[in-house]
């Protein structure tokens, strides 16, 4: 009898979790309760993305989960010369570089950087304190403002008021070693550049793929998941079959009782214009306003506000101009190529509510990654080292894959490449 592993969530971190189950060589069946994978990395249903997502060099295992379905040549550097950044409160317009090396050369240093701010930032990077961002980085306003907020707003997706300085702290350690801050986006979109080839992927590797599908409670005996309650019918488990549960938070914990999980969330707010026009993918940021990134590609101009709790609740009709008067200074400062036309182009927002936990100053709940003998937890808010992103559920995915392998019957031989064959 042949162990299955059932992998429910199909968003990064389930993803990357069945895709090395099933390139290990065992049976994986993975439950997503939408219509479509990707979780909060997915496109919508009219192909824009849920909202605009950024790697950098240094997410490794994010990248190598790209490389694993063949899908690494889809993400591009769209500012491979420093990240074009405008200010609107005095029109100064400069590329800045978010590598630390990168700082010898003056041009490409942050606004208002100098020793006791590289002094202050070199504080946050090594974990002694933890403190808001805002508070350790006071004395250094300008730096503040024009490299640091956007920074931690970006990463951690919560106000420098609030922001936990030792998190940030995790992200500026990783930005030291050489191609760790080139900043990346998928060329067309999450869906041809993510989720289509992963999806391709785990069929090729003999996964079955059970979308449409949500799991509503689990049974357990003798400190094993017994069996599986799905929306439409009830999957009994084998007593060597296991479960990777990669789950955002809330769904966790209404799955487990007792398990402690991060409650408090904060909001992303996505506004895509439907303006086309030729020329490369560009990513230019805005401080001083409503947009704090604006993604430009062929087929649509997308803004990011994150640690969006105000804006939130606006509706697009009152949001989109703001912004659209925005980029088009943004357009202007930086040559943008292409007509970029007064009047906005008609514009959707994406609001998503539960984005990411807020990473906000204290001790963070840590999951288990074993929650019962055969089940294991993985999912962005699972990963201690790093704030909730993509490399947080890349990590926990594959941290889960392993924890699960180790407890599961050695697979055939061989096992997933007849399957190929035989497909
Ligand atoms: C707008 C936005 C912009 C972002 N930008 C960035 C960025 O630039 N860079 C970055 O690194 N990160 C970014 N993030 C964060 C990143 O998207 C997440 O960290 C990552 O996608 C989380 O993946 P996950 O697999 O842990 O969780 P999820 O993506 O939430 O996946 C969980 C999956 O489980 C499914 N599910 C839920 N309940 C059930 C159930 N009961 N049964 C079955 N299935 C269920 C869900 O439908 C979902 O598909 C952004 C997030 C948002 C929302």
């Amino acid at each position: 009898m042949t162990a299955r592993v059932h992998v429910v969530g199909a968003g990064v971190a389930g993803l990357v979790a069945a895709l090395a189950l099933a390139r290990g060589g065992h049976a994986v069946t993975l439950h997503e309760a939408a219509p479509v994978a990707g979780g909060r990395c997915r496109a919508l249903p009219d192909g824009t993305d849920n909202g605009t997502h950024a790697l950098m060099g240094a997410n490794h295992a994010a990248l190598r989960f790209l490389d694993a379905i063949g899908a690494r040549g889809g993400w591009v550097e769209p500012e491979p010369e420093g990240l074009p950044m405008l200010d609107l409160a005095d029109g100064s317009a400069r590329r800045i570089a978010a590598a630390p090396m990168a700082w010898r050369d003056p041009a490409l240093r942050p606004p208002g950087m100098s020793a006791g701010g590289l002094f202050a930032l070199l504080g946050m990077a090594l974990p002694f304190t933890d403190r808001p961002v805002g508070v350790a980085l006071a004395k250094h306003p300008a730096l503040l403002r024009g490299f640091v907020e956007p920074l931690t707003v970006a990463a951690l997706n919560t106000p420098v008021a609030e922001a936990s300085s030792a998190r940030l702290g995790q992200v500026l350690r990783r930005l030291g070693s050489a191609g760790a801050a080139r900043l990346l986006v998928a060329r067309e979109g999450l869906g041809p550049d993510l989720v289509a080839p992963a999806l391709a992927a785990l069929r090729d590797a003999g996964a079955t793929i059970d979308l449409g599908t949500r799991l509503r409670a689990l049974t357990s005996a003798d400190q094993r998941i017994t069996a599986l309650h799905m929306a439409e019918e009830t999957i009994t488990l084998d007593p060597a079959d296991a479960v990777v549960l990669a789950l955002p938070p809330w769904e966790a914990a209404k799955l487990i009782p007792g398990l402690r999980v991060p409650e408090r969330h904060a909001p992303i707010l996505n506004l895509h214009f439907a303006r086309r026009g030729a020329g490369p993918v560009r990513f230019v940021g805005i401080v001083g306003g409503l947009t704090q990134w604006v993604l430009v590609r062929p087929t649509g101009v997308s803004v990011t506000v994150s640690a969006a709790d105000a804006e939130s609740e606006d509706s697009a009709e009152a949001l989109a101009p703001r912004a659209w008067a925005e980029i088009l200074r943004a357009a202007a400062a930086f040559a943008l190529p292409g007509d970029w036309p007064e009047p906005p182009p008609p514009c959707r927002a994406v609001k998503e509510r539960r984005a990411t936990p807020r990473h906000a100053v204290g001790i963070a709940p840590v999951a288990p990654r074993m929650v019962m003998r055969n089940m294991a937890l993985a999912g962005d808010w699972t990963w201690p080292g790093l704030p909730a992103t993509i490399e947080a559920a890349a990590r926990s995915g594959e941290a889960a894959a392993k924890a699960i392998a180790t407890r599961l019957p050695r697979p055939v031989a061989g096992a997933a490449s007849l399957r190929r064959v035989n497909a």
